[in-house]
């Protein structure tokens, strides 16, 4: 190739050549840089060692960083999750670090400082002059002479080491976080790693705000460490963390997951989760499954049995186990939403004026929808012609199929995607999991049809509890969180975060009347887990059959149900999951009793007051038996008579004035319904009987039955009600 050829090709390529000739430019440039440095370090080890070593004895920097404290995690009410407590070691370094420390040591000044050191410490510790010489008789390099010392204690000790110029003694800060309530919300709270970052929960996602700043103490410093007198210092102060406020509320999330155990033991089920979420704010309440971790114990089964095998693990298998542990399934599980999905649907076609909860369609037990047969699932039979709001009442899939080729299925998947169930919540936890949703082209009408009933598509439970939020919150969704604010150590708030809205799903219109249907589901169910007295909610129960290899199983099923209370004024909205029952099946008698246990403590809690339908008093009233008057009755008798009746009767002695008097004003709620309070009395019955029992005044007559004692006052008082197995007081003098 000769010369004017290759010219001709270079020009062609001109700009490319240009870059390629300026990167090797800028590579060459580097390299002679690189070699340099390599030359210049390797010249510093090498050569100037040991001029370097005397430069560094005589000018060291001493660069002490400062810790700052952890802030606590509060629950709502202020009530600390996580606090940190630091406690502080000391120690006594005898021989020096380095040998050119070593060789400057001063054998005398040695003796001084541990002298001084020990006079110091016996001042400001409990430990004696003594004791801390004893320890330090010793060929170790390094002794610990203290421990758990506190802020007070250390701030003296620190002072005494300046003035003294003690360069023997090193204090070591310790801080251990500690979670009071063990595993009580421990999903939400989550745990710190060894060095104290977060590293789940919302000890991770609001690390930034716990952790605080680390400050610094730089001083340049004499080859033994010592502050040079008049030398250049800087003092960077720590700034502690903040505490960070939780939405949760430990009350609830303690019967919430009180309930869920309950719910467990009767299911036989793999595990059972809930939220509870206040749909005006976001606040999640509670949030909770029924694995087990304890934040106290981050690397750790709970279980003591789970412990042994744990053991036996690799560290990759150890490493598995553990976040499988500290997994929260209410955010990073996804399931198929199955029937209260269906609510969703409907507020989709009501909301675009497709249908009204009047429009009528006809069941048939299965729809064709593009040649593919659909069932309903009471199919062979058939819920023949009903309208949209029986159709949700009656869970009746081929009419919800119906309502979505009414509605269009493009534009339900349009809701789908403003009810946020095609992408995550945003929740302030790490680790939320995205949905499982095909899109419009992929799932085509047969995978739309079938997500009209919630099948086929896959949501974890926070987004389903978030989208019936919003039906909730006159169609409001909400970001839901579990953190609200930051507060001070005193306990003052510095910032409350503004609950998040995240878009306005239907009008408060439509909104109105899917609660409307939700409350007609609620009153149409027979079951007792469907009904909360005196209080109008609204519901919706849902069975879906679990993914199991990929194909959905003939037994294990998740159970679900959804509730909305109270349904004129939402303040709550609660979901329960039952994944794989082996007692029942349906998510009315799985999930169900688990959601109504926890709706009835929570309005309780709340402090709504119940109106009681004239029905639902007969009812109650009917299921009470009236107390006759016991008064002038031997102890014998009476308990004879209770006992006839399916009644159990608590005997006390009535001292001075008594309880008696006191608790007329228990029936106050009147109707009946009010003087339930009278049979929960009978609960703490065997308390008040050990009460007899052990004082001291009553225990000479311990066979009261025999003897002739009259009773003279009782409780419930004659004239009211008591539900049946209830407890009567009996009450002699
Ligand atoms: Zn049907």
């Amino acid at each position: 190739m000769n010369r004017k050829n290759r010219q001709k090709r270079s020009n062609g390529k001109a700009r490319v050549f240009s870059v390629q000739k300026r990167i090797l430019v800028a590579f060459i440039f580097i390299l002679v840089v690189f070699t340099g440095l390599t030359f210049r370090v390797g010249w510093i080890q090498i050569v100037a060692a040991d001029q370097y070593a005397s430069m560094a004895a005589e000018y060291q920097i001493k660069d002490e960083r400062i810790k700052p404290s952890r802030g606590s995690i509060l629950d709502r009410n202020m009530n600390e999750m996580a606090v940190s407590t630091v406690s502080y070691r000391l120690w006594v370094r005898l021989v020096p670090a380095t040998e050119a420390e070593a060789a400057l040591q001063d054998k005398e000044d040695l003796v001084r400082q541990k002298l001084t050191a020990a006079s110091l410490v016996a001042a400001e510790t409990e430990l004696t002059f003594d004791s801390i010489m004893y320890k330090l008789d010793t060929d170790s390099s390094l002794v610990r002479i203290a421990s758990d010392l506190t802020k007070p204690q250390i701030e003296a000790i620190r002072s005494g080491i300046n003035k003294e110029n003690l360069t023997i003694l090193e204090i070591e800060e310790c801080s251990t976080r500690r979670y009071p309530l063990g595993t009580l919300a421990a999903k939400i709270i989550g745990s710190v790693s060894y060095d104290g970052i977060g590293q789940n929960g919302i000890e991770m996602s609001y690390d930034k705000y716990l952790s605080g700043v680390t400050g610094r103490q730089i001083a340049r410093t004499d080859p033994l460490g010592d502050a040079i007198t008049g030398g250049e210092k800087a003092y960077y102060e720590s700034r502690d963390g903040l505490n960070v406020v939780s939405t949760i509320d430990e009350s609830i999330q303690y019967f919430v997951e009180d309930a869920l155990l309950r719910g467990l033991e009767r299911t036989q089920a793999n595990r059972m989760m809930a939220v509870v979420y206040d749909p005006r704010t976001g606040d999640i309440l509670a949030m909770a499954d029924t694995d087990p971790y304890d934040p106290n114990v981050p690397g750790m089964p709970v279980l003591e049995e789970d412990r042994a095998e744990f053991a036996t693990l690799t560290n990759e298998e150890q490493g598995e186990y553990l976040s499988r542990m500290w997994r929260n399934p209410c955010i990073s599980d996804v399931y198929d939403p199955g029937s209260p999905f269906k609510a969703i649907t409907v507020s989709s076609a009501l909301e675009d004026g497709a249908v009204t909860p009047e429009s009528w369609f006809n069941c048939a037990g299965s729809l064709n929808v593009y040649d593919e047969v659909i069932r309903c699932w009471i199919h062979p039979g058939a819920h023949g012609g009903q309208s949209v709001r029986d159709a949700v009442a009656n869970s009746c899939n081929p009419v919800m199929m119906q309502v979505v080729q009414v509605l269009g299925y493009n534009r339900f998947y349009n809701y789908l995607e403003l009810f946020g169930i095609t992408e995550k919540t945003g929740v302030d936890l790490p680790g939320e999991e995205n949905p499982l949703v095909l899109s419009a082209e992929d799932a085509g009408p047969v995978g739309l049809a079938t997500m009209a009933f919630g099948q086929g598509l896959s949501v974890t439970p926070i987004q389903m509890v978030s989208a019936i939020g919003a039906i909730a919150n006159d169609g409001k969704l909400m970001v839901p969180r579990v953190v609200k604010g930051l507060a001070d150590r005193e306990g003052n708030m510095v910032e409350e975060f503004v609950p998040k809205i995240r878009r306005q799903v239907i009008s408060e219109n439509t909104a109105a009347e899917v609660k409307e249907i939700l409350n007609y589901v609620s009153k149409f169910q027979t079951a007792e887990a469907a009904k909360i007295s005196g209080y109008n909610i609204g519901i919706k129960t849902g069975t879906t059959q679990k993914l199991v290899n990929g194909e959905y199983s003939e037994y294990a099923a998740i159970g679900s149900m959804v509730i909305i209370a109270p349904i004129e004024d939402p303040q709550f909205v609660a979901l329960v999951l039952c994944d794989t029952p082996r007692v029942g099946y349906y998510g009315i008698g799985t999930a169900g009793p688990v959601v109504n246990e926890i709706s009835t403590e929570l309005l309780r809690y709340l402090n709504i007051k119940p109106d009681y339908s004239p029905e639902e008093i007969d009812r109650l009233n009917n299921q009470k038996l009236e107390i006759g008057n016991y008064t002038g009755w031997t102890l014998a008798e009476a308990k004879d008579s209770l006992e006839t009746l399916g009644l159990k009767s608590n005997i006390g002695v009535l001292l001075g004035g008594g309880p008696v008097s006191g608790e007329e004003g228990e029936g106050e709620e009147g109707a009946g319904a009010g003087s339930g309070d009278a049979g929960t009395a009978g609960e703490d019955g065997e308390d008040a009987d050990h009460a007899a029992h052990d004082n001291p005044e009553s225990s000479f007559v311990v066979n009261y039955l025999d003897g002739n004692l009259k009773v003279v006052d009782q409780y419930p008082k004659p004239g009211m009600r008591v539900s049946p197995g209830g407890s009567v007081f009996l009450y002699w003098q």
